[in-house]
């Protein structure tokens, strides 16, 4: 359980979060069993995911924080609700790398040229997705300008893990400033220049501790509070507003990866049964393995039949397009197409985007399917996902002409897509 204070200046300019995460990122350590550069990298993801998880306003509302580059690391994912639960991944925990010149370890490097991506489900009808280019992959100057970039705030994010000889988590904590409307000019000023000087939050995180060694969670993320700002000038001086907690939670279940097992597909399905004679899923989040004998595979079957509506619209899309890839053929196929047939055939199968939804929806969260069974099946997902997009594209320009109702379903279906792609993680 991470304490998290937050706090506002006097002149009501900014209002700050700090927290002190060392727990829940040691806990992620040992599930992941994450050398230390992925302790670093993941652990600065999960504490930058469950500040942001704070400004949510219901609970129930939910936040994927996804980093994604050429790096070793390939990904760090993170998400985090409105309760506090925060839960993530890193794709390759075994990643290592030289420290950098400065003697720290190379997060940014881990994760090299790539995107950070924020899906916020806050319970409407679609999530809230954006999307910017990676600043420096040290995740809180990305998320900085995620919020400046996607959002048009002015925040700023400190997050920090150290770790310790024996590669457990020393210490790790955040900080989240948020600016709030109409800040007076000398707040910003003194805000850049406390930032511009402050020691890594780790180091103050230790040293708070050393100095109070009996406080409580609380009393320490309070002290913390108190020190990061001590010599603000009085004018915009910080107190403590309230406080609140977030914490390692996953909520995986035994239902929520049948519905993700029941996504492979009819044949697939019985080809799974008659193959392998069972199945092992495991939960990217905490590695938790669930494990279906061929009974059980076989019980759900029947939910399973209900799909396979949407499991043919699935492949008469992959082979329609298969027929006609790659892209420039379709943009030559559309401009050949003078009575419209096929423009009107590929309306037909945009109209079926419903389809692709609740299958975004089903495969969504966290699910990555472990085990060589399920790699190839969950590739052709993608492919037919990749190329439904592919799809969505070129048609939209004529389409939006027509029918711009039919437009608007398919950029919502665009988004879900990404989601899907994000959500569901690299296999
Ligand atoms: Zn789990």
């Amino acid at each position: 359980m991470s304490k998290v204070v937050t706090g506002i200046d006097k002149s009501g300019s900014f209002r700050v979060y700090v927290t002190i995460t060392t727990d829940m990122v040691e806990e992620a350590r040992k599930i992941h069993n994450t050398t230390p550069l992925a302790t670093a990298g993941l652990g600065r993801v999960l504490t930058g995911a469950g500040l942001m998880g704070i400004l949510l306003k219901n609970e129930d509302e939910k936040l994927t924080v996804q980093f994604k580059g050429d790096g070793p690391a390939q990904q760090i994912l993170a998400c985090a609700n409105g309760a506090g639960d925060v839960k993530g991944y890193v794709v390759n925990p075994e990643v290592n790398l030289p420290l950098t010149s400065k003697g720290k370890l190379d997060v940014g490097g881990s994760l090299g040229i790539g995107t950070l991506t924020v899906i916020k489900d806050l319970g409407l009808k679609e999530p809230y997705m954006g999307q910017i280019d990676l600043v420096s992959g040290e995740i809180a100057e990305d998320l900085t300008a995620y919020y400046y970039i996607s959002e048009q705030q002015n925040t700023s994010f400190a997050l920090g893990v150290k770790i310790a000889r024996d590669y457990t988590v020393e210490a790790a904590g955040g900080m989240f400033i948020q600016m709030l409307p109409n800040p007076d000019e000398k707040a910003i000023e003194s805000l850049e220049q406390m930032i511009g000087e402050m020691k890594p939050l780790t180091a103050v995180i230790e040293k708070v501790k050393e100095e109070n060694p009996v406080l409580s969670e609380l009393g320490l993320c309070e002290k913390l509070l108190d020190e990061i700002f001590k010599d603000m000038p009085e004018a915009y001086a910080v107190s403590k507003l309230s406080d609140t907690e977030i914490r390692w939670n996953c909520d995986c279940s035994r239902e929520r990866i049948e519905r993700a097992l029941m996504t492979v597909g009819v044949s697939e399905m019985k080809k799974i049964i008659e193959e392998d004679g069972q199945a092992e899923l495991t939960c990217s989040f905490c590695t938790e393995k669930y494990k279906f004998n061929k009974e059980e595979l076989e019980k759900l079957k029947p939910q399973y039949e209900d799909l396979r509506e949407k499991t043919d619209a699935d492949s008469t899309l992959v082979n329609y397009v298969k027929a006609s890839r790659p892209a420039s053929k379709f943009s030559k196929m559309l401009a050949d197409d003078e009575k419209g047939t096929r423009l009107n055939e590929l309306k037909g199968i945009i109209k079926n985007t419903e389809i692709f939804k609740k299958y975004a929806d089903m495969s969504v969260q966290d699910i990555r399917l472990s085990q060589q069974n399920f790699n190839g099946k969950i590739q052709l997902q993608e492919d037919s996902i990749s190329v439904f997009k592919e799809i969505s594209e070129k048609v939209n320009p004529s389409v939006k002409e027509e029918a711009p109702l039919q437009q608007k379903t398919e950029v919502k279906v665009t988004e879900k897509v990404q989601e899907e792609q994000v959500i569901g993680g690299p296999q």
